[in-house]
């Protein structure tokens, strides 16, 4: 009888709640992936920078596993299909797996778990990829936060050794059933095309850490922030070693980030309804302007507001853009244009390879101001001003528009003064309605 660790956001060895767990079940241990069909026949563009990495990821995993005489299950269809076929394989005692905070994963673990019960077959799930999760860091009233500042206060009060502590999996790898390595379907067997570009480092860069404050909101340095998204992504470094990296910095600001993370993990977990909706349920009456021409300027970098579209071109070049510009972009689409958050959120959604629904939906309602840590609307960003401040020398916008000084860069699609007074009334009209 064995006991299968099944891995999905958390695509490592060393430091896994769910490994450690199944490890110490007393059963021989194999890990398990699925390419999950329901995701992946959504995504139109087969040139996917997610699902290369986890190939990449998975075979580096493949490989690990060989060398100690063990193997990676790898399947490609429907979980729930999976599941059935993995069952009447192999003799599972228990399933070992860790928490995702999405309404899909829920439903899906859900789901799993029946059936799995239904033959005898325990479900197991922990906590992993957050810090922080579910009911861990509640206001005074015990209800989740819906303000980050109060929120983050109390995280960083509660976070000690305790939390940051390692799974220590590597003592317990002789637990590994012993078999031959077994396939792993190629990218093009799953009708994706490599786009072929390296990705970014697992590791911190020295300099980033204790100057990181000073450097974060400077889109041009060539350490400005970590870009480890994709590897905090699908948890192929763990959040715990990360973290206590940055508390041994003695870096508050980079552990705010992490903060935000767990923030939106939980506002996701505690409120589903943002996945579709406005957390502030009357943001939904806003009668955006939905102009199709102008959202694929947006989407092409071509608004004639240079900081704007250098952002859009490094998205569309690199599959990553810049925190700083991720809001401002995000701003002009909302507040200049007048179009659906939903619509920038999908097109990130399509584009980013840190794709991730809980931080995605959170930056987006930020920037719209229809979520839980919502400036107030009436506050515009300026991308003029936004560029003297952040760029002054103008290096990042000049890298991603080469044609900057030319008769090709386009006018600005629509003035500033004008657009700021549009949004503030619309707003206004929208949150007045009933
Ligand atoms: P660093 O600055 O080095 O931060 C370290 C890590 O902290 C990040 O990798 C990330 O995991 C976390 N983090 C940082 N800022 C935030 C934040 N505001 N919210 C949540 N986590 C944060 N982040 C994603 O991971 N996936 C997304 O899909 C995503 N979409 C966004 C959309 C908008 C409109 C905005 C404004 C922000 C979005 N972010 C998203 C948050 C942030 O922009 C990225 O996490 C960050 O730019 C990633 O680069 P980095 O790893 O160099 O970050």
């Amino acid at each position: 009888t064995l006991s299968l660790v099944w891995l999905r956001r958390d695509l490592r060895l060393h430091d896994n709640a769910a490994l450690y767990h199944a490890l110490r079940s007393g059963r021989p241990v194999l890990p398990l992936f699925i390419f999950d069909r329901i995701i992946l026949d959504d995504l139109e563009d087969r040139h996917d920078r997610r699902v290369e990495f986890i190939v990449q990821e998975i075979n580096r995993l493949r490989d690990e596993l060989a060398q100690m005489g063990t193997a990676l299950i790898v399947r490609y269809g429907k979980p729930i299909d999976v599941w059935k076929e993995l069952a009447e394989q192999y003799n599972i005692g228990d399933v070992f797996t860790n928490h995702d905070y999405e309404v899909y994963a829920k439903d899906r673990d859900k789901a799993v778990g029946e059936l799995l019960a239904e033959r005898g077959i325990g479900f197991h799930t922990s906590k992993d990829q957050a810090i922080f999760e579910r009911d861990e860091v509640l206001s005074g009233s015990k209800s989740p936060y819906t303000v980050f500042t109060p929120y983050s206060r109390n995280w960083h009060g509660k976070l000690n050794a305790f939390y940051l502590k390692s799974y220590p999996t590597k003592q317990y790898f002789r637990q590994f059933y012993k078999t031959g390595a077994l396939s792993v379907p190629t990218l093009d067997e799953m009708n994706f095309r490599p786009v072929g570009e390296p990705f970014p480092a697992r590791t911190v860069a020295d300099k980033l850490l204790s100057k990181y404050d000073e450097t974060r909101d400077f889109p041009a340095l060539p350490h400005s922030t970590s870009q480890l998204s994709i590897h905090l992504r699908f948890g192929t470094i763990s959040i715990r070693e990360l973290a206590r990296q940055a508390k041994k910095a003695d870096d508050r600001t980079f552990l705010n980030e992490l903060c935000w993370r767990d923030f939106y993990f939980q506002v996701l977990d505690h409120f589903p309804h943002v996945e579709k909706h406005s957390f502030r349920r009357d943001y939904d009456h806003i009668r955006w302007r939905n102009k199709e021409n102008e959202f694929e300027a947006w989407c092409r970098g071509e608004t004639g507001y240079p900081l704007v579209d250098a952002g859009m071109r490094q998205l569309n070049t690199i599959g990553w853009m810049h925190n700083r510009v991720r809001m401002i972009t995000a701003s002009f689409l909302c507040k200049h244009l007048l179009i659906d958050w939903r619509w920038g959120e999908a097109y990130f959604g399509k584009k980013l390879r840190d794709y991730d629904l809980s931080a995605n939906n959170g930056g987006w309602q930020w920037a719209a101001g229809s979520g839980t840590d919502a400036a107030p609307y009436f506050r515009v960003f300026n991308p003029t001003l936004q560029a003297q401040k952040f760029d002054p020398k103008g290096e990042y916008i000049r890298h991603w528009i080469p044609e900057l000084n030319s008769l090709n860069y386009p006018q600005p699609i629509v003035e500033h003064a004008m657009a700021r007074q549009r949004a503030i009334d619309t707003y206004k009209k929208g949150l007045t309605k009933d």
